[in-house]
């Protein structure tokens, strides 16, 4: 196997930014997952587009992943090549009074501040939530009334079925609850242009650390997760019917409902991703029989199953 991924060599890709068989616990959040067979880190345009036709080339599967902060990788890892954007793929530029462009791997935390330290206002009910630009765009991520898709101007990406480079403008991006367009598209976000609006820093900074103790406040943030793990139901709210159907606290192996916050699965420590699927299932077997309701999961599953 190593072999192939030998020849990444022969690219302009670093050294360095080449893991083979590297466990993906280390880069999610809920901090399980099995191996992927070759991560490369990107941190420009050139190595991305360098991965991408390696991967074409030799007909490898392509999985792409931003900061690991919604997802759940099997036990048994990824097979091909994991493009990881990093967090050193963050340029960004405010090219007028109320727009930022940057590009994707930029954490939502560095783009929050880089909008304080420019007095624009919008962005701070998102600043909490711990992903990359790319991975909220896809996910249309949210939190306190707001959402990404609200801000974007448009977004870049490149195709994974020819390689171009095109711009969506924000009305072809079909941004819903917790989708986008692009969710369904084989591509890879590069950048976007954000909307904003000006207002004193001294009254952004409050309104971002008011945002940041709710959070605190509220969510398990000691223990690795993914944040919500399903998503809200129509006319209810997904940790409500958790907690109603008595499953606070409830474990499975070291992944337990969240004591704090219901809507979490955590991480207690030594949880496998079997754990974590298999208290899922449990918890949408219980809230669908008591209550009606289909638990959709938020997080992303992907990887393969551990063979015994
Ligand atoms: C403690 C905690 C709190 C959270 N709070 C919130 C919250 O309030 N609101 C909320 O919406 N979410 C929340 N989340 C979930 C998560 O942070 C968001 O969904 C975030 O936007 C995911 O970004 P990421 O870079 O980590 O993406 P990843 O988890 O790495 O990937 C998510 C999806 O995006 C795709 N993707 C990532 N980057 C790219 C790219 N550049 N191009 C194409 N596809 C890409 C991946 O393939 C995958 O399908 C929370 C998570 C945690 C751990």
């Amino acid at each position: 196997m190593s072999s192939i991924y030998e020849q990444l060599s022969g690219t302009d890709i670093p050294a360095s930014a080449i893991h083979l068989n590297v466990p993906m616990s280390g880069y999610t959040t809920f901090r399980v997952g099995g191996p992927a067979d070759c991560l490369i880190d990107i941190s420009s345009l050139s190595c991305l587009q360098s991965a991408v036709t390696f991967a074409r080339q030799h007909a490898l599967p392509l999985t792409i992943i931003g900061n690991g902060s919604n997802l759940l990788v099997r036990d048994g890892g990824i097979r091909g090549i994991v493009i990881r954007i990093s967090s050193s793929y963050n340029n960004v530029e405010s090219p007028s009074d109320t727009t930022i462009c940057c590009e994707s791997g930029i954490s939502l935390s560095s783009l929050a501040q880089y909008a304080l330290s420019h007095g624009l206002a919008g962005f701070e009910p998102l600043s909490g939530i711990p992903g990359s630009l790319g991975g909220a765009i896809i996910m249309n991520a949210g939190a306190y009334g707001a959402e990404i898709g609200q801000l974007v101007k448009n977004v870049t990406v490149l195709s994974l079925d020819n390689e171009t480079i095109h711009t969506y403008n924000v009305d072809e991006l079909a941004f819903g609850y917790r989708t986008s367009r692009l969710m369904h598209e084989s591509c890879i976000i590069l950048s976007a242009a954000l909307t904003l609006h000006p207002d004193a820093p001294g009254q952004i900074r409050t309104r971002m650390q008011d945002f940041a103790s709710q959070r605190r406040q509220k969510q398990p943030l000691d223990y690795p997760s993914a944040g919500s793990t399903f998503k809200r139901p129509k006319g209810a709210f997904a940790a409500k019917l958790i907690d109603d159907c008595g499953l606070r606290g409830f474990r499975t192996g070291d992944a337990q409902v969240s004591e704090k916050h219901c809507g979490f699965v955590i991480n207690r420590g030594n949880a496998t991703a079997s754990d974590i699927l298999s208290l899922m299932q449990h918890i949408q077997e219980i809230v669908q029989t008591r209550t009606g309701y289909l638990l959709e999961p938020e997080v992303r599953i992907l990887g393969e199953d551990a063979c015994d």
